[in-house]
């Protein structure tokens, strides 16, 4: 039998360890890693049907021009002299990257220092957009930096786990897992639920609130005017660590009981209990995702749940504090080394001209990008309106995936050059580009990701790589190369990763939180060897588990963190044209746009198509029968899909996966339907609440 690899699963944002095998035939086999602090040898369906997903059927394993088959250099220098022909002639504004939660730590790096310090704009920007930037936001403006203060074990060690926005059960599974045994154990411990869906998660949960999607603002608010009216806030750790405690309360008080049950559609009963759950309860942890984070208030809500924490000193204690769950398995690496167009390298803010300087100063950078740059939605606006001429679209597949899909479509069809970096030849995204490069998949990527606890992880290859698949930070190095940028010029990850680590601890007195300063001269055998970590992990120091801000400590100048004095937005969008609301999300067994848990027939048996969650109720008043067809339609593009008749959907709303598209399942894509709202302070799209008519196709 040939060795083990010790490796990490590439789906969701938990981060589980993974160990693989392969055997003298090139039998592959996997399992969850006994050791590694995240799960502990748990892995869900996806994990564990890895080794089923890594064939080489539809692999993309040569570059490709216009088509047909090219080298590597030709591919490379026609990459490289159309983006600085793009440039010369209209400015580095004119040229974007857009990128992936998928990337390693290490292709993102690169891809950020390129485009921030050499081609000198900010228009890199990534799926993370639409998954957790509204998070980012909100750590950023209440901590000044974009921190998750806790551990995963927080919610074992807690006795109230709130849930919002997050169907723990499907989408973080392992962290689910690990929450039901310690319940199991422990059946003192209360869980919450705060969806308007009653999804699988709400199986372990003692109260699900059933609210009105964009609720959650109204009922975090109402929150914090209960605990202040209760006596139940901490004055000592809000006077010694906190501002702003005084507008945000104000915020809260003016918002009335009757306005808060409008607002979150919830029983007064329901409301109080919950109310005073959280009241009696010290250790309390608040879990929150896509649910909070799509949405047109994403960012207040990240901050008025935030609020409560702050108010009540439950912050930074084991078994307590507020809790971003990324989606992704690297959107927190990405978020690291600065992969938002708003972001610099390692937390470092754009706005901040110290912060340029320093940046600049440590690329020995020709330039450095001056403000922030367009964020995904517009990035895509960009481009349909011929101000974006070349893009560089790497790990995702942006035509299924951003709202209003048809549109974004057509941006990329009609943008002049288009680059393209995959694994797989045929996606709804590939058939536009004038230039596909082969990226290397899971098994042959060597690099680190960092999970929703901040934990970095290796991942290590395993597999021959195919074809002439190479990683994507070697292409862009090789472009950045040829581009006359010889700062990009590495040797391996390993090189990257050092470098990377140097520059979060460049000129950083700790007023910086991310810091992995202890690896700066990271060499070869020690990256290899690299076992799982927390940061921070500032130079001289051993490797330990932490939490941020129980005593303060927070990265604002005055050290202080912020009070956010958000609104209660009003909730329903729909009229008469189109009565129903639309929520997207995820299924347990697909990842994405399922370009590789696709190949699992056992994943696929799981749910085999894609629906439409409608309840019983409004099929009866639309005449349509279960696994009839549905035709979901908006102002911008409709769907038609299979009804799946279920009381589990609240009444007026309809839910639909995100996975499928036109290729895999004709017109299913609900990505055409999303209205292409933002929040005002994120950018991220808000696919949780969009009006839409339902009628029988
Ligand atoms: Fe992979 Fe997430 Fe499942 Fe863990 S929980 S095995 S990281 S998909």
């Amino acid at each position: 039998m040939g060795a083990e690899v010790k490796t990490t699963c590439p789906y969701c944002g938990v981060g589980c360890g993974v160990i693989a095998k392969v055997d003298e035939t090139g039998t592959v086999t996997v399992k969850g890693d006994p050791e590694h602090p995240a799960n502990f040898g748990r892995l869900c369906s996806k994990g564990s049907a890895l080794a089923e997903t890594i064939d080489l059927d539809g692999r993309l394993l040569h570059p490709e021009i216009k088509g047909r088959q090219a080298s590597w250099d030709e591919a490379l220098d026609l990459v490289a002299s159309r983006f600085c022909e793009i440039i010369a002639q209209h400015g580095p504004e004119s040229v974007a990257f857009y990128v992936s939660g998928q990337l390693l730590t290490e292709d993102y790096y690169v891809a950020n220092k390129l485009m921030k310090g050499f081609i000198g704009a900010a228009n890199i920007d990534t799926n993370s957009r639409l998954c957790m930037s509204s998070s980012v936001a909100g750590h950023r403006r209440a901590f000044g930096s974009d921190t998750v203060p806790g551990l995963y074990e927080d919610l074992e060690l807690a006795d109230l786990v709130i849930l919002t926005g997050s169907n723990l059960a499907w989408c973080h599974p392992v962290i689910y897992q690990r929450l039901a045994a310690a319940k199991a154990a422990r059946p003192g411990l209360k869980i919450v639920v705060i969806d308007p869906r009653r999804t699988m998660t709400c199986d372990i949960a003692d109260l699900h609130l059933a609210i009105r999607p964009d609720g959650d603002v109204a009922l975090f608010m109402g929150l914090l005017a209960h605990l202040a009216a209760s006596s139940a806030i901490d004055q000592n750790y809000i006077g010694a660590y906190t501002e702003g405690f005084g507008a945000a309360f104000a915020a809260a008080a003016a918002l009335t009981s009757d306005e808060v049950l409008d607002r979150t559609g919830l029983p007064a009963m329901q409301v109080r209990e919950f109310f005073r759950l959280f009241e009696t309860t010290e250790k309390v942890v608040t879990c929150y995702s896509q649910g909070v984070n799509q949405s047109a208030s994403g960012t207040d809500k990240v901050n008025a749940i935030i609020n409560c924490h702050l108010a009540t000193g439950r912050i930074g204690r084991p078994g307590t504090g507020p809790f971003s769950l990324t989606g992704q398995p690297n959107a927190m690496g990405g978020r690291e080394v600065g992969g938002l167009a708003n972001m610099l390298a390692a937390h470092m803010a754009i706005e901040s001209a110290g912060d340029r300087d320093r940046v600049q100063r440590f690329w020995n950078a020709p330039s450095i990008a001056a403000k922030p740059g367009l964020k995904a939605v517009d990035l895509f606006g960009a481009v349909e309106e011929g101000r974006v001429k070349a893009l560089w679209i790497m790990a995702t597949n942006p035509v299924v995936s951003l709202p209003d899909a048809r549109r974004v479509e057509a941006a990329i069809a009609a943008c002049p050059f288009v680059v393209v970096s995959d694994m797989v030849r045929e996606t709804d995204t590939t058939q536009h580009a004038d230039v596909l490069l082969p990226s290397l998949g899971w098994g042959e990527k060597d690099g680190t990701v960092t999970n929703s606890e901040r934990r970095i992880s290796r991942q290590r290859p395993f597999l021959t790589l195919p074809g002439e698949a190479r990683a994507d930070w070697w292409q862009m190095a090789e472009v950045g190369r040829r581009m006359g940028f010889t700062a990009c010029d590495y040797t391996s990850p390993a090189d990257i990763f050092a470098e990377h680590a140097a520059l979060s601890a460049f000129e950083n007195d700790g007023d910086r939180d991310f810091d992995i300063g202890a690896y700066a001269d990271i060499q070869q055998p020690v990256y290899d060897a690299l076992e799982p970590f927390q940061w921070p992990q500032p130079y001289g120091t051993e490797a330990r588990e932490t939490r941020f801000f129980s005593d303060g400590g927070f990265f604002h100048p005055d050290r202080k963190a912020r009070f956010v004095a958000v609104e209660a937005p009003a909730t329903d969008r729909t009229d008469a044209a189109y009565p129903f609301t639309l929520n997207t999300g995820r299924i347990r067994d697909q990842w994405h746009t399922m370009t590789r848990t696709g190949k699992s027939a056992r994943l696929s048996s799981h749910i085999a198509e894609p629906f439409a969650e409608i309840h019983p109720r409004d099929a009866m008043e639309l005449g349509v029968a279960d696994a009839a067809l549905v035709q979901i339609e908006s102002s911008y593009g409709k769907a038609i899909i299979r009804a799946l008749v279920t009381d589990r959907q609240a009444r007026g709303s309809v839910f639909v996966p995100m996975h499928w598209s036109d290729q895999n399942s004709a017109e299913a894509r609900i990505g055409a339907v999303i209205k292409p709202a933002t929040d005002p302070v994120s950018g991220q799209p808000a696919s949780k609440n969009v009006a839409v008519a339902v009628s029988r196709y």
